[in-house]
């Protein structure tokens, strides 16, 4: 069993630092809150009062954190966790980050003797308790072949996408599609509404047809046809709409840096700025669907 340090202990990060615990490796955690500490120390880690305490004699580092600029003021400069950690220290960052960081922060651990790969998820806080998440890998195939067993223990489909950042492109290239459906299927419900259509009708027959998408069929936008969806509990996440609106701008900003033409992408932006906008950012992203019936 290996030495991990295990930085940013919030929603996502507490659950998979518990299965790596689970799992018996030994486990060195930080976060800026003192009350994710505590609740680390309970699950049987050993907190530190600085993310180089955690980071340094393990073998593996594992970051959870929740923008680009919070990885790279957590590992880059003097007192950075690449330049304190052990030689070879495998990274692995979980964060849902800008792919042009990632690359950057790819680079900056090999030029410090480090191996570092981007492995963002999808599957959400129910994923992360379970142990089932889906890992998307970009980085060279020795740091993948090393981060796999640590991986295999927080999650259950681990794919190596690619080399350093395609992680991260693979993970909005996913959201902003999932972002473009749950709009569609939204518009979908509400103009079924307008025609006097019923919402179960509709789903009875285009989640066996050619319409047919994840939004409908397990984030279902109205209540009723699947019992477990926000819907059915007033919109309470589930994945909030500010994380989607997140992910959407890491798409558009993408999109811009790489010249790719995402309109829709950009109009799903567009739209959960508005949602956002309105107060209604921490409800889940399937709620945009009063927006587009016209009602806040
Ligand atoms: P969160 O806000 O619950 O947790 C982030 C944690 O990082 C907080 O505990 C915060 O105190 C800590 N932190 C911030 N800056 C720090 C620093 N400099 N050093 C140490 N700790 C620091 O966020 P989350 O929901 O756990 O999400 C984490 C990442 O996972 C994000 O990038 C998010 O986009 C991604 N993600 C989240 C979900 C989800 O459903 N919550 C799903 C997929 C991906």
């Amino acid at each position: 069993m290996a030495s991990v340090g295990f930085i940013g202990l919030g929603n996502m990060g507490a659950p998979m630092m518990r299965n790596l615990i689970k799992a018996g490796h030994k486990v060195k955690a930080f976060d800026l809150s003192e009350t994710a500490r505590k609740s680390a120390a309970d699950a049987g880690a050993s907190p530190c009062a600085h993310a180089a305490d955690a980071a340094k004699g393990v073998e593996v580092v594992v970051s959870m954190l929740p923008a680009g600029q919070h990885v790279k003021s957590v590992m880059l400069g003097e007192s950075g966790l690449y330049a304190l950690a052990d030689k070879n220290t495998l990274f692995i960052d979980s964060s849902t980050i800008d792919v042009a960081t990632a690359r950057l922060l790819s680079d900056e651990a090999a030029k410090a003797g480090h191996a570092m790969v981007d492995a963002p998820v999808s599957g959400g806080v129910g994923g992360a308790e379970a142990g089932t998440l889906t890992f998307m890998v970009g980085g060279p195939d020795t740091a993948f072949a090393r981060a796999n067993p640590f991986l295999e223990v927080m999650g259950k489909t681990i794919v190596h996408a690619g080399g350093p950042g395609n992680g991260q492109a693979a993970k909005i290239c996913n959201n902003m599609l999932l972002g473009i459906s749950m709009i569609g299927t939204c518009e979908a419900f509400a103009l079924a509404e307008k025609l006097g259509l019923d919402a179960q009708k509709l789903f009875d027959i285009s989640s066996k047809s050619s319409g047919q998408n994840w939004s409908m069929t397990s984030y279902c936008p109205v209540p009723g046809p699947v019992p477990a969806s926000p819907a059915n509990r007033d919109y309470q996440p589930g994945f909030a709409a500010a994380m989607m609106l997140k992910d959407l701008k890491l798409a558009v900003e993408a999109a811009q840096v790489a010249g790719a033409t995402i309109p829709l992408g950009a109009e799903a932006a567009q739209l959960y700025a508005m949602m956002a906008g309105a107060g209604q950012g921490g409800l889940d992203f399937s709620g945009i669907i009063h927006m587009l019936r016209g009602k806040a």
